[in-house]
């Protein structure tokens, strides 16, 4: 008797050498093999005539066999078959390479069911190696058949039999991991019938519910443990601290806070307080003043007595944030140091001291923070900057120099809510969707090549008029066969010095630059040391060069919407007036489309909806390593709505049963265990 978690090679065909290459889809037992699902649907229900078939399309004929089947040898030892097929409406020729046995297995004067591509001309219409059915024995064709990913050494033909054997030997001990009364409330169909009909739908109907019921599943279940990691956090004690008057702090700032910003920082206080720790995302679009929010948030852990950490990704960051913090801290007489990479022997020793004292109340740093020999007195709470470069290790690694820190997170991605209650599951989230007063819109244009000389003169005369310029060249990728990303940027760079800008000083900046390099380039430019600065995407992050007025980026096409505002979020720092400048050579429809977003409008919340609604969540996972099991039905492109459907359906279960202890909740605990059994300790 096989159970889900026998191995694959029980089911009849699969013997060692296919096994080893079911292993490579992650397929071992009968479980995994079971729920490995199909990338797409053939539908082969219906059979059209030969008359009203167009090239190119993959079609189910039924046709009868018009003559007797030829076979010849051709080059290379290969052998072709060539037969003609016939309907009521036409002819159809047939050509099997190395399939001999067509030879005599199809016979003149009987009819059969050919499913394939259709090739040749208007004149006649031809079919290579199409699948060959005899009516009656339809096995490939006659429904809606399930497409599977391959690897070497696994065939569809091979898949297909192995789940229906799977799926017959298992089937019946599958346990529904929704409890009842979910699914009722939310219509989906059994468990039994999922699987089924994911595999091998009996008709569309069937499958639409098959895939709504799976997609709602997989999602719910990742909602809840999400839930119960949050739920976990909760449990523990956080660094104690007492009310304050935050309008002490709000008077010694330079500018009135935004609304945005004093509600993040009352939600954050408000977490502070409640005893547990803080694990918050703070979310604002470039230029909303996150940094205040995270200023906020150390004064009040410091009325405590608590010390902050703050961590930037990049060196030249944490030191803008120190050179903004320290002066506005000491008035309260708060110690501030700042602890990178490049901090000099001595004064690091002077600063590990005083941290274990507890005399320095925020440190300000990069990845130098996270090493062994620091640790703190009293680290109440930790912040990271940017949180898109760092993974939740990391931020787990900075948690871990205290007991259960407040965790505050700054990220200048915006990202639908939905959205970020996946990437940032474990996270609370404030967003600060209002920028401060004055700013002004930077005009974004979207031009193709034959703007090039224009550009070029513009680029000019913002250099003479005695601003800067970035110019962004994509990261190139394997398909152009110039894998390195220095080639695109440097040749360029190269260009302009000796054809286009030889009286200007232009700068390069690229990604596999040292790091120190990086920041060298990066801070000569944003003293002024250059009038261009030719780079890659590391602009991305942060960087405040105020005299920065203009914008370029090339193959724009290229970028997601998100990041071509944060790429335009470099400028208009500053008074003067900015402008963003997108090059595209042969934009296609879908990509005006996407640019001209960029020309509308200036948010980025409205912007990421749209991204998101124009090229689905791919970016937006792909960039950061999130640490969050991967989805293997769900597509958050299309599945929006039914992601809010199992957040809420999570949510509600939750808080009948938040240990997971009925009985009813066995199989969805069950499961949660081993989606997360992985990846727990980097949640935590
Ligand atoms: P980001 O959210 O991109 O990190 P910053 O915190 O760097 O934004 O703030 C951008 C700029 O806006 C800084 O120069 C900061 O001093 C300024 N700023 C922040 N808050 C306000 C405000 N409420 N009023 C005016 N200027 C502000
Ligand atoms: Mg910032």
């Amino acid at each position: 008797m096989a159970d889900l978690q026998t191995d694959v090679r029980y089911i009849k065909g699969i013997g060692e050498a296919r096994a080893k290459a079911l292993s490579k889809l992650g397929i071992g037992t009968l479980q995994d093999l079971i729920g490995y699902f199909p990338r797409r649907y053939e539908d082969r229900t219906m059979t059209r005539a030969i008359r009203e078939l167009e090239l190119g399309e993959t079609v189910c004929v039924r046709a009868m066999i018009a003559n007797d089947p030829v076979a010849s040898r051709i080059s290379g030892g290969r052998t072709v078959v060539k037969a003609r097929a016939v309907d009521d409406s036409g002819a159809l020729d047939l050509t099997f390479f190395n399939q001999e046995y067509r030879k005599n297995s199809l016979h003149r004067g009987e009819t059969y069911i050919f499913c394939g591509k259709v090739e040749g001309n208007l004149l006649a219409r031809r079919m290579i190696n199409p699948i060959v059915e005899q009516e009656g024995q339809q096995v490939l064709t006659g429904h809606i058949v399930p497409i599977y990913p391959l690897t070497a050494g696994v065939s569809q033909n091979l898949l297909y039999k192995a789940v229906g054997q799977g799926l017959t030997e298992c089937r019946h001990l599958l346990a529904d991991c929704l409890p009842d009364a979910v699914r009722q409330e939310h219509q989906l169909c059994h468990s039994g019938y999922a699987y089924e009909n994911i595999h091998f739908p009996a008709d569309a109907e069937a499958l639409t519910l098959a895939r709504r019921r799976m997609v709602f599943e997989e999602l719910f279940i990742l909602s809840c443990g999400l839930q119960m990691l949050r739920s976990r956090r909760t449990d523990v004690a956080g660094p104690a601290c007492k009310a304050a008057d935050m309008e002490e702090f709000y008077r010694a700032l330079p500018f009135p806070l935004t609304k945005a910003q004093r509600r993040a920082i009352t939600e954050a206080v408000t977490d502070m307080e409640s005893g547990r720790p803080m694990n918050r995302l703070c979310q604002g679009d470039v230029g909303s003043g996150k940094t205040m929010v995270a200023a906020g948030c150390v004064w009040f852990a410091a009325q405590s007595g608590w010390q902050s950490a703050l961590m930037a990704p990049t060196e030249i960051l944490a030191r803008q944030h120190y050179e903004n913090l320290a002066p506005l801290f000491e008035k309260f007489g708060l110690r501030c140091a700042l602890l990178t990479g490049s901090t000099k022997a001595r004064e690091r020793r002077d600063i590990l001291e005083n941290l274990t004292l507890g005399s320095i109340d925020l440190c300000i740093g990069t990845h130098a923070l996270l090493t062994e020999d620091v640790s703190y007195a009293r680290l109440g709470l930790v912040i990271t900057d940017e949180q898109h470069r760092f993974g939740v290790n990391q931020r787990a690694a900075l948690g871990q120099k205290a007991e259960n820190p407040h965790m505050l997170v700054l990220s200048a991605t915006p990202i639908p809510r939905t959205l970020a209650l996946i990437i940032y599951g474990d996270l609370d989230v404030s967003v600060m969707n209002e920028l401060p007063p004055g700013r002004q819109k930077v005009d974004t244009f979207a031009v193709g090549e034959s703007y090039r000389q224009r550009v070029n003169q513009f680029i000019r005369k913002q250099v003479e008029a005695g601003h800067q310029v970035f110019i962004v060249c994509p990261l190139v990728g394997q398909e152009d066969h110039i894998p390195d990303e220095r080639k695109a940027a440097a040749a360029y760079a190269k260009k302009l010095r000796e054809e286009v800008f030889p009286d200007l000083r232009v700068c390069l900046l690229h990604g596999k630059m040292k790091a120190k390099e990086k920041e060298k380039v990066m801070e000569d430019f944003a003293a002024g040391n250059g009038d261009i600065l030719v780079a890659t995407t590391v602009v991305e992050v942060g960087v405040d060069v105020p005299n920065a007025t203009c914008m370029v980026v090339e193959n724009a096409e290229r970028f997601g919407l998100s990041q071509l505002h944060q790429l335009r979020g470099r400028v208009g720092r500053g008074q003067a007036k900015s402008y963003c400048i997108l090059l595209s050579e042969h934009p296609s429809e879908e990509t005006k489309r996407r640019l001209k977003v960029m020309t509308k409008t200036n948010d980025g919340f409205e912007i990421s909806r749209e991204d998101l609604a124009l090229r689905g969540p791919g970016d937006f996972f792909g960039q950061r390593q999130h640490g969050l099991p991967t989805l293997k039905i769900a597509d958050l492109s299309c599945d929006m709505a039914l992601l809010d459907e199992a957040q809420q359906a999570a949510k509600g279960w939750m808080a009948q049963d938040p240990g997971l202890e009925k009985p009813e909740s066995g199989a969805l605990r069950a499961r949660i265990e081993t989606l997360f059994a992985v990846k727990a300790e980097g949640l935590n």
